[in-house]
């Protein structure tokens, strides 16, 4: 039944103790949750478990202005008053508050990512959890939809140094404008995100038009949704665009952020995604057997979260987990069915009609067709002769051979650190 992969976890016991202030919907608690679940379905004894390294300011200015990370770093809900030409022009204030440790919590969630990152370069795991990340909507000046510092854009440029072509899947309800930004001119990452579009939904942007620029073009892909969408019609989306992806791309490595304010019952979210219709996904993607990060992100209905990133943990364990839940002592969340498949559908009408799945699926699909194959740094073109007599039968006459998914024309630098020790030589790392 193991299929032998490794899988690394990623969990410091301070990242639940943040507090985004009174009301705000982001409760870093969650983590918490989660993790306590994870722990006593006793999960950890499949994964490598570590407490992450954190990261530096100089491993968040590989993205980030060195401005806006020293702001986050000086700030405090004491000194604020000294900040007030910084809060705006970094927006930072409402939905993006300045909380006591709130740099400490970017450089936990961040460094997670970032070491994850450094895992699959080394081999050292196939797979790497961190459902403290996946803050897609930061900016590389600003702050945005409650995400500060994007670890998913830092760990993916870690990843660029030994993987030719990454690939990113965002199935948060939100568009995951910041990583799609990031990488929008180059044809190294492409960026795929499922979301809700329209009336204003935040952050406004992600049609299906939007497909990147220059070397990137055709190397974003959107698909906006409308509210209500169920297990089945998200499935008849996913499956065979990711599918199509897969092959049109062929990505060395994953990066799959996993929000999970798609679920229906989320307290900010109109979908009606089920636990298992969210992973699902999870699932498909890890059929590919491909090295995949695995992170969190978005997700307001915190026992909901907890449940979702608890069942995904196990698939990708390959883990058959009860559904009743094991006792912990946030035990009451959980109240009053306690079980790991509560009903959390909602009941609004599914607005995404047939046709136009159909048609997003359609134009999605087409676009891959104008991509060529494997596009990279070292993407080779095998003259025709090269072919073997059996490849041959599976190869159109206009199909190209990836070259070797090979790292040779990629940077090798020095220092990487194959243990959870020595951190200290990721900062000397220069992308
Ligand atoms: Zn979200």
């Amino acid at each position: 039944m193991s299929s032998g992969r490794r899988t690394a976890y990623f969990y410091d016991p301070d990242v639940g103790n943040f507090h985004y202030g009174q009301g705000h919907p982001m409760k870093p608690h969650r983590l918490a949750l989660t993790h306590s679940l994870v722990l006593n379905y006793g999960l950890y004894k499949k994964m490598e478990v570590y407490r992450p390294y954190r990261a530096t300011s100089h491993d968040m200015c590989r993205f980030h202005a060195e401005d806006y990370i020293d702001f986050l770093q000086r700030v405090t809900p004491q000194n604020i008053s000294g900040f007030t030409n910084c809060l705006s022009r970094f927006n930072v204030g409402d939905d993006c508050p300045v909380f006591p440790g709130l740099y400490d919590f970017c450089s936990i969630y961040t460094g997670a990512s970032l070491e994850g990152a450094v895992k699959l370069n080394s081999g050292s795991c196939d797979v790497a959890i961190n459902w403290a990340g996946g803050l897609h909507h930061a900016k590389k000046f600003e702050a945005s939809g409650f995400c500060y510092v994007n670890d998913i854009v830092i760990a993916i440029l870690e990843l660029l140094k030994y993987h030719p072509r990454v690939l990113y899947i965002d199935i948060d309800i939100h568009h995951g404008d910041g990583v799609q930004e990031a990488f929008y001119l180059t044809d190294r990452v492409m960026t795929v995100s499922f979301h809700k579009y329209g009336n204003l939904f935040f952050p406004g942007t992600g049609d299906m038009y939007e497909v990147g620029t220059e070397k990137g073009k055709h190397y974003s892909v959107n698909v906006p949704l409308k509210d209500g969408i169920d297990d089945l019609t998200y499935d008849s989306l996913f499956k065979p665009i990711i599918q199509a992806v897969v092959e049109h791309y062929r990505p060395t490595c994953i990066v799959l952020q996993c929000g999970a304010d798609s679920l229906g019952c989320d307290r900010l979210g109109c979908f009606n995604l089920s636990i298992k219709g969210h992973g699902e996904c999870v699932k498909f993607v890890k059929r590919f057997n491909i090295p995949t990060l695995v992170l969190g992100g978005g997700g307001y209905t915190v026992r909901n979260v907890a449940r979702c990133w608890t069942y995904e943990t196990a698939l990708l364990l390959d883990s058959d987990i009860n559904n009743e839940l094991p006792y912990t002592e946030y035990f009451e969340y959980f109240s009053p069915d306690f079980t790991l498949h509560p009903d959390v559908s909602v009941k609004i009408d599914n607005q995404n009609t047939r046709q136009y799945i159909d048609q997003i699926r359609q134009t999605v699909v087409e676009n891959l067709r104008l991509l060529p194959h494997s596009p990279s740094v070292q993407m080779q073109q095998v003259p025709p002769d090269m072919l073997s007599m059996d490849l041959s039968m599976e190869l159109s006459s206009d199909t190209r051979i990836p070259a070797g998914e090979g790292e040779r024309d990629v940077e090798h630098p020095a220092e990487f650190y194959s243990s959870g020790t020595d951190h200290d030589h990721l900062s000397g790392v220069e992308t």
